[in-house]
């Protein structure tokens, strides 16, 4: 049986949010591991962080019961090091605030560290470092204004620890651009430099990035020109994808999704040679295909893999208009490629199309699939509570059973 490992030639997994949570194993992952490695992947853990070492991280990824080599482990820092190593910035002076993961990385490429209240230095380098204070904050402002360049590990703005959120190290970048207005290269995801190291490390032209994340993880690798599968085990949920600026290629509920052999979500909107595929797809999802034809022009399709050329329909969704508001509908997919995902991101295909409508209003009416909804962030409703154009359209008044539950969401 295929699976997304071998439709890529590596897989580039985030750790935390991933692969663990904190300083436990996420179940799923843990148990797909092994499995993902015996089918031959190409694995490299990429991760933000970068006070650990790739050691520390493999270390802490064995005592979680995950084998993993240093090798395997692509931290913010040592992407950096890498980067300003072949940058030629070999020989040059760094003034660092981080811990050791970052000054190891930078040393071990031949950057030399200062200490202490430095006069001048080549680079300032900021990390996330749980010893920050006062007066290191004042001499990287203060050597920036001097003309060092401004590096960062990674721009996420916080640290989520078991107790709430710690300052991360965009926070602590921030006391130092705010004060000096200068515009720092971040490394870290969602910007390119660690993607770039990944890419390098691997040799992969056709990775699939794996995060929780929107807005670093599948961001990024949309910027990357790359695939991504978002997982529901860390800070991104089902229904911020109704809200993302960009919609991953795959969900799944864990790490243990990419055994499993789900199609691209490459939505397109419809045309006319999509009619017969659309209403199988809704005939064969038991609803009603009647009018298809006058809804192409709000209707997307997500063809089915077939080399060379578009195959058939696999998934569909319309987002009718009615006036400023949008009437979410026949969503389906099809029989083979049920439960993986991809009538989640129908929906959130369809309902990008009402945000660039500038509509912020979304009704539907369903049967039986209420509970699907709302973990997509809609809400039960009443009819009468429905925008007046929503109630008295066809679709409500004829189309849909009195028996169907209402439902609404604000953009
Ligand atoms: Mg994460």
């Amino acid at each position: 049986m295929g699976s997304l490992v071998d439709r890529y030639d590596a897989l580039f997994i985030d750790l935390d949010g991933v692969v663990y949570r904190g300083d436990r194993p996420v179940a799923g992952a843990v148990k797909a591991l092994p499995e993902v490695r015996g089918r031959g992947a190409r694995i490299l853990f990429l991760t933000n962080n970068s006070s650990r070492t790739p050691e520390d991280v493999a270390g802490k990824l064995e005592g979680l019961g995950i084998a993993a080599r240093p090798e395997e482990v692509l931290t913010s820092g040592v992407a950096m090091a890498s980067m300003l190593g072949r940058e030629g910035w070999r020989g040059r002076t760094a003034f660092v605030i981080g811990e050791r993961g970052i000054r190891e990385a930078l040393e071990h490429v031949g950057i030399r560290i200062l200490d202490g209240e430095a006069g001048r230095a080549d680079l300032v380098v900021v990390g996330w470092d749980r010893s920050v204070d006062y007066p290191k904050l004042r001499t990287a402002a203060l050597l920036v204004q001097r003309g060092a360049r401004l590096v960062a590990t990674n721009a996420d703005a916080s640290y989520p620890a078991p107790d709430g959120l710690w300052p991360g190290a965009g926070a602590i970048l921030a006391a130092v651009t705010t004060t000096t207005g200068a515009t720092p290269t971040v490394v870290g995801k969602p910007a390119r430099p660690l993607f770039e190291e990944a890419a390098e490390l691997t040799g992969a032209t056709h990775p699939l990035m794996i995060g929780d994340r929107l807005d670093t993880d599948v961001s990024g690798a949309y910027g990357a020109g790359w695939d991504s599968l978002l997982v529901f085990t860390g800070a991104s949920q089902p229904s911020d994808l109704l809200r993302a600026e960009h919609v991953p290629t795959y969900v799944g509920d864990d790490l243990s999704a990419v055994l499993r052999d789900p199609p691209p979500a490459r939505f397109r909107p419809a045309g006319p040679t999509d009619v017969p595929d659309i209403r199988a797809l809704l005939e064969s999802a038991g609803l009603s295909a009647a009018g298809v034809e006058r809804r192409l022009d709000q209707t997307v399709v997500c063809p089915g893999r077939a080399e060379g050329a578009d195959g058939e329909v696999v998934a569909t969704a319309c987002l009718q208009q009615i006036e400023e508001f949008g009437i979410l509908r026949s969503v389906a997919v099809h029989e083979d490629h049920r439960g993986l995902g991809l009538g989640i991101l129908a929906v959130a295909a369809a309902v990008v199309t009402a945000r660039d409508r500038g509509l912020s209003h979304v009704s539907l009416f369903t049967e039986r699939a209420a509970g699907f909804f709302e973990k997509l962030g809609f809400r039960r409703s009443d009819r009468a509570d429905l925008p007046e154009p929503v109630r008295s359209s066809e679709h409500a008044a004829e189309e849909c059973a009195a028996s169907a539950t209402p439902m609404t969401l604000t953009l």
